[in-house]
């Protein structure tokens, strides 16, 4: 039970309760504040359905106790923000609503303030929004966050952030927040520029991940590190992907691969059966198959492994090792994997140098993948900690020594300074969430997401900016018809 609080705005200077408990104070005065969900008027009474953070209550008006209050809640309508004071008893016999905590019970009330007033809302809300079209719940999303539903979402979502930040500290993992204005890392996809006004003709680049930042707090000597990380990637509209997105974030120092794997299948076995006890994770541990098998078996890297694909509650979790160091992008060109940092499987410079001649393709990395239901739900890689070895994957991915130096000097330079073996993983939060909470689209558990294509309706951005402000930055908009 949550304690009253007491509040002393207004003519009210009792103890508001909410909604969820009313059912401890049977024949108490009590005090509820929240919106009007539903209003039905019945043989005289009316009856209101009072919503606040846990949930629902039932208050009635009875027109023969007070008929001035009657009067006042004739007006009450949808969303309306009230304030209420009412005597707490059971309701009649067959009248009980057993699908609400607080069902069997009712609040007769006796003073009403009304708070705020509300339009009427653009939708229904309360159902669960899938009848809804997504640019008015995207625009209204405020409104669209009152259902239960996208309630439900946001404080599961909470709930297992809290889990991972409790198991991971439990763990002696700290916990540090890197720059959200820092430089391009090379994940592989196009970076969100921030113009610098103090240094004409420079740009910031968003993290598309912390990958330098967590391999140099690895050089710092932290060891073990995590994040709750906001990753930003400027990628085309490709199915459910966000501009920005949210990762776990991990890095740890002299563990092995299998240690890494290990933690975090513990990590996500455990927060599935402390808060969706009636999920049933299918094979622990969970099966580690190399990318050469998987691709021979499943013609896919993520392969959905689930016995029952139609059963919600089924989670299907893998791990894919040992993939590929280098492919080839579509424009025909040679890229990595996974990010440069990551560690070829050979044992020196020259052995490296020797097999990328021969066939860049054939060298495999210590590079893994966290699959589950057939969504790639994170990846991760044991890291290259010899710099002539860095610098030699650079140079083998057509960098010359210059750009190299200009672009990744500092890792360079830091590895000089005594760097730990270490490794990392990163789950992306959003799809795990929206797995769990059987969404069909990360939207849904993500408080303000974007459209497909980048936008934020709610606030109607991009925006344009001023005159002056473009100044500032030294920057001029080609404005294109
Ligand atoms: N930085 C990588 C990513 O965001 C994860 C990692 O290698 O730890 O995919």
């Amino acid at each position: 039970m949550i304690l009253p609080i007491t509040t002393v705005c207004g003519k009210f200077n009792t103890m508001r309760i909410l909604s969820g408990d009313i059912g401890n104070f049977d024949g108490k005065e009590v005090e509820l504040a929240g919106w009007v969900n539903v209003r039905r008027d019945h043989g005289g009474l009316i009856f209101i359905d009072l919503r606040d953070r846990s949930g629902v209550a039932q208050i009635v008006f009875n027109p023969k106790k007070e008929e001035k209050l009657h009067e006042q809640a004739e007006k009450l309508r949808p969303e309306w923000v009230i304030r209420i004071r009412g005597t707490v008893g059971r309701r009649p016999k067959g009248m009980e609503n057993p699908k609400i905590p607080s069902g069997e019970y009712e609040v007769s009330v006796s003073n009403l303030e009304i708070l705020t007033e509300a339009k009427t809302p653009p939708f229904n809300l309360s159902s669960d929004g899938t009848e809804v079209g997504e640019e008015v719940r995207m625009k209204y999303r405020y409104l669209d966050l009152r259902r239960a539903r996208l309630q439900r979402n946001l404080r599961e979502r909470a709930k297992v952030i809290k889990f991972i930040r409790d198991f991971l500290s439990e763990r002696k993992f700290v916990e540090i927040e890197t720059p959200i204005l820092g430089k391009s890392t090379p994940e592989g996809a196009r970076d969100y520029l921030v113009p610098s006004r103090l240094n004409s003709g420079k740009f910031y680049a968003l993290p598309q991940s912390p990958q330098q930042y967590k391999q140099l707090l690895m050089v710092a000597g932290f060891e073990r590190y995590f994040q709750i990380a906001r990753a930003f990637r400027d990628e085309d509209t490709r199915g459910d992907r966000q501009p920005e997105f949210t990762q776990l974030d991990l890095e740890m120092s002299f563990a092995s691969q299998d240690e890494i794997l290990n933690l975090t299948e513990e990590l996500f076995t455990t927060l599935v059966e402390k808060l969706y006890p009636d999920k049933k994770i299918l094979k622990k541990p969970f099966p580690r198959i190399t990318y050469e098998e998987v691709m021979k078996e499943y013609n896919s890297d993520r392969p959905d492994l689930r016995e029952d694909k139609k059963d919600p509650d089924e989670l299907a979790f893998t791990f894919i090792v040992d993939f590929p160091m280098f492919e080839k992008k579509d424009d025909g060109s040679l890229g990595v994997v996974h990010h440069p940092f990551t560690k070829p499987q050979v044992e020196s410079v020259e052995e490296f140098e020797t097999a990328f001649k021969k066939n860049p393709l054939s060298i495999s990395a210590y590079q893994y993948d966290l699959v589950l239901n057939g969504y790639e739900i994170g990846g991760g890689s044991m890291r290259i900690h010899n710099s002539a070895l860095l610098q030699a994957v650079f140079e083998a991915l057509g960098n010359s020594p210059e750009k190299v130096q200009e672009n990744f000097g500092h890792m360079l330079e830091a590895f000089e300074y005594g760097v730990p073996p270490h490794g990392g993983i990163a789950p992306g939060l959003d799809r795990f969430i929206m797995i769990l909470q059987n969404e069909p689209n990360i939207r849904e558990v993500i408080a303000f997401p974007k459209t497909g294509d980048g936008r934020d309706l709610m606030m109607d951005a991009p925006s344009e900016v001023d005159e002056k402000q473009l100044k500032e930055l030294h920057l001029k908009v080609k404005k294109e018809k």
